[in-house]
């Protein structure tokens, strides 16, 4: 490639819109341009970094059982009322009608599609495991897309999903995976971890986060320093950790000891013995503002109505929202997702007088209150959460916990039967014996990723590609393309390289030296060589490493060799 033919249009200024520094680079680089909020193109450089990662996530899919398809972007409404989620997703669906007045949606991920394919294809033990993948534009309308790539409304994700006869299938095809995605992100050249995450239901089903490690992610993680034992997971889920060991029995006192609208945070805390600690921030990964915001404005999607019913409770009277009267005063709150299917205990020590119990709804203006959770609801999260903190002992080993920030690229997910029994996705087993299909699915975000691979590998010049996701490898460039003898030696070197299949761009530019090695070290490729008046003297030419800025001289006729 020459970079006089090659469409990447560099930028000398930060955008202003770029807060964080992939961003920044991806614009300023020539990588995309933005279309519309958290929507954008890729322009050939992203999209050779895109193609790689790509094909090294087929390879380990295939490798590891999986098989690729394409589902359509545009699904039926019908399938997501099916499932139930078309009322549960919230407005982070993006819908549409056709012209016959029928309801669509842009899929933000493909369960109900997958399993309605596989329901109607698959019907004997036979044809099962099965894992099936694809990569392929997602659409959510994120209440706040930003960071460029990070968060975007349109981004690139590879979906698995695995279809298996019953858990200790799931249990492989999981384990399958786990390792799939270590070596994807360990073949980008990423420095990574994955950790446990929080399922959000009492005794949930595994599943694992695959966060890239760097000081901007939004993500705080806990890990043991002994790696011998290797415990590590996201601070939600090591807060979780802590109360998650009530059990159903425990539930059952609190339903006997609980009177209507009669408990004291003490009451809550000595029933549970935990010490009340104020715990809000640690549940919720937006700040309080952002919550309350959201809540005047009336936005809601399943997220935030797990935390915008927690803290409606406590912050009706700041959001001007809900029937303020009946609940002022309130300070335990027992507030639920949107199908009241799960209750969560909120306490706000701050204030010690304790009133009514309040739950939360899911509509303004519908507040009970006076709820007796158990009765009126199934809890399965009673949480006096509280902070986990680096410096802690693990709750595996006893070693001390360290902290770290992180970017999730990834997720696996042990679904168990929750879509396959909605969608009615059965098989006959050797006995003929019907039995519902049991599923897990495994998210990477392709384009994230990309973000988050220049979010860990930058400098102030510009980003540094790891080699197996570099758009191209070497950039070769001439200090004087006017010298003639310089511009020869230049083209001699290219044609070497990329005969070599090294892929290469030659910065045939007529501009200043110190312009092109600007732009060079913004863009990122691994090696750079120079090709100035000593290398037509002594046929030698510099080779020089982006990311620690290492210089050799290399013979002209064995240049590839040392790139290679
Ligand atoms: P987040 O917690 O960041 O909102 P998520 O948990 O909602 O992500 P999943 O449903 O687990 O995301 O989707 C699988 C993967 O898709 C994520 O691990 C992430 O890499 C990617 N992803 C999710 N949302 C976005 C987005 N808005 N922009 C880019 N990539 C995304
Ligand atoms: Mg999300
Ligand atoms: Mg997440
Ligand atoms: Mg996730």
């Amino acid at each position: 490639m020459r970079t006089t033919e090659l469409f990447a249009p560099t930028l000398r200024e930060v955008p202003a819109e770029a807060e964080i520094v992939s961003h920044q680079l991806l614009l300023r680089a020539g990588f995309i341009r933005r279309e519309a909020a958290g929507v954008y193109t890729y322009l050939p450089l992203a999209l050779r970094v895109l193609k790689k990662i790509n094909q090294i996530i087929r390879e380990e899919m295939d490798r590891h059982g999986g098989q690729e398809l394409q589902m359509p972007i545009i699904q039926s409404a019908e399938l997501w009322q099916e499932s139930g989620r078309w009322d549960v997703y919230g407005p982070e669906l993006f819908r549409l009608k056709d012209r016959h007045d029928r309801d669509f949606a842009l899929g933000p991920t493909h369960e109900e599609i997958i399993t309605a394919l596989v329901r109607s294809e698959v019907n004997s033990y036979k044809q099962l495991p099965l894992l099936l993948y694809q990569i392929q534009n997602k659409y959510r309308d994120e209440r706040r897309p930003r960071f460029g790539l990070l968060r975007g409304r349109e981004f690139i994700m590879k979906d698995l999903y695995s279809f298996d006869r019953d858990e200790q299938g799931l249990q492989l095809s999981y384990q399958k995976m786990h390792d799939a995605y270590t070596q994807v992100f360990r073949r980008c050249g990423l420095r990574f971890r994955p950790v446990e995450a929080d399922s959000g239901a009492i005794g949930g089903s595994d599943t694992h986060e695959f966060m890239v490690l760097a000081d901007s992610g939004e993500a705080t993680i806990l890990f043991c320093e002994k790696e011998s034992c290797g415990y590590a997971a996201n601070v939600e889920k090591a807060a979780l950790t802590n109360v998650l060991t009530k059990t159903g029995e425990d539930l059952k006192q609190l339903a006997e000891v609980s009177t209507p609208g009669a408990h004291t945070v003490e009451e809550v805390a000595n029933f549970l013995h935990v010490s009340p600690q104020k715990i809000i921030k640690t549940l919720l990964y937006e700040t309080e503002e952002e919550v309350v915001a959201a809540l005047v404005r009336g936005d809601r999607d399943v997220n935030e109505i797990k935390l915008s019913n927690a803290l409606h409770c406590l912050h009706l009277k700041l959001a001007g929202a809900g029937t303020v009267q009946d609940i002022t005063g309130a300070r335990v709150g027992f507030a639920g997702p949107v199908n009241l299917k799960s209750v969560r205990i909120i306490a706000d020590l701050e204030i010690s007088a304790l009133v009514n119990a309040v739950s939360g709804a899911n509509k303004d203006d519908t507040h009970l209150i006076n709820v007796n959770p158990v009765r009126d609801f199934t809890i399965d999260i009673i949480a006096d959460i509280r902070m986990v903190q680096a410096g802690e002992p693990c709750p595996r080993c006893g070693s001390t916990l360290k902290e770290a920030k992180g970017i999730e690229v990834g997720q696996i997910f042990k679904l168990g039967d929750k879509y396959s029994k909605v969608l009615g996705a059965t098989y006959l087993d050797e006995s003929g014996q019907k039995k519902t299909i049991i599923m897990g699915c495994y998210g990477i975000g392709v384009s994230r990723t990309m973000a988050a691979a220049i979010e860990q590998n930058h400098d102030q010049d510009g980003i540094i590609w790891p080699v197996a996701i570099a758009p191209y490898h070497v950039v070769v460039v001439p200090v004087s393309v006017k010298d003639e003898n310089q511009a020869a030696m230049a083209e001699k070197v290219y044609h070497r390289l990329v005969e070599a299949g090294i892929e290469t761009v030659i910065d045939d530019r007529p501009e200043r030296a110190g312009v092109k090695f600007k732009d060079a070290d913004l863009i990122g490729c691994p090696l750079r060589i120079t090709v100035g008046a000593k290398a037509v003297a002594n046929e030698q030419v510099e080779v020089r490493v982006r990311k620690t800025g290492e210089t050799i001289m290399v013979p002209v006729d064995r240049v590839e060799s040392f790139v290679l």
